[in-house]
């Protein structure tokens, strides 16, 4: 079929207010632009980082190694009271979880995280931390290494709710990263009436592909997992203090569109 042709049925038919399906339209059901239309907008280039792992331009860089100015203690929204020395900072214990100043909602985040070299404990009191995405929904940090706990509450688990695929952990004192793609839950009338969901590499490794989160994400005992509650659209990245000095470095995010 001709392009011109092509585009006259194309606009016979969205005219009609029908859906487009003719072949030689560029998506399936749209009927915008033909295949290999040069009419259609290019996407923005981007520079990537020099290194794997390094924002690319236009990402929102939360932490450098060494200025923690865009987090506040969650406590009392003052400075962050952890430690930020050598190019990373570090949970001082009973110091209480942080958190972004920015709220995200959708957003791709780069962390990377270090458990403490020297094992000092067992199950979930070894290396425990978590990134929550909107305040709300963690990932879990943990050294899931030399130490054993449930499936869905060990390195790389969305907690409560999902173990990773595989474990890709690292030894404890290593650098390890996520790379975490997550689109938030939508909510009418106090109901959610789109689950968020989680695309996790921890590695590098691909743990949770586009996985929809069934509720919330806390601990309430094995039998009472908690369900959606409806908040706002976008809320801050929370970082945990669970009592154990686990280290955190070259931490950005992309918000989504
Ligand atoms: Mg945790």
């Amino acid at each position: 079929m001709k392009v011109k042709k092509m585009l006259v049925t194309c606009a016979t038919l969205l005219s009609a207010g029908l859906i487009c399906t003719t072949i030689g339209c560029a998506e399936k059901g749209r009927c915008r632009w033909i295949v290999h239309d040069m009419s259609r907008p290019r996407p923005p280039v981007v520079t990537p980082g020099e290194q794997p792992g390094q924002p690319p331009s236009g990402a929102i860089v939360l932490f450098d190694g060494k200025d923690a100015s865009q987090w506040v203690s969650n406590k009392d929204g003052g400075p962050v009271r952890w430690k930020v020395e050598n190019g990373y900072m570090e949970v001082v214990k009973e110091t209480g979880d942080i958190r972004t100043k920015q709220s995200f909602g959708d957003c791709r985040l780069h962390i990377e995280w270090a458990t403490p070299a020297r094992v000092n404990g067992s199950g979930q009191d070894t290396g425990n931390s978590g990134v929550f995405l909107m305040s709300n929904y963690e990932v879990q940090i943990l050294d899931s290494y030399s130490s054993k706990t449930y499936a869905d509450g060990q390195a790389a688990a969305l907690y409560g709710r999902r173990p990773p695929s595989v474990n890709a952990c690292r030894p404890p004192g290593q650098w390890q990263s996520f790379d975490i793609i997550f689109h938030r839950p939508i909510f009418k009338g106090g109901k959610v009436r789109r689950r968020a969901t989680f695309t996790v590499l921890h590695n590098g490794v691909l743990v949770h592909d586009h996985y929809e989160l069934p509720g919330g994400t806390g601990w309430r005992g094995p039998h009472a997992i908690s369900e959606y509650e409806e908040h706002p659209d976008k809320l801050p990245i929370l970082l945990q203090d669970h009592d154990s000095a686990v280290r955190f470095r070259n931490i950005w995010l992309v918000e989504l569109p």
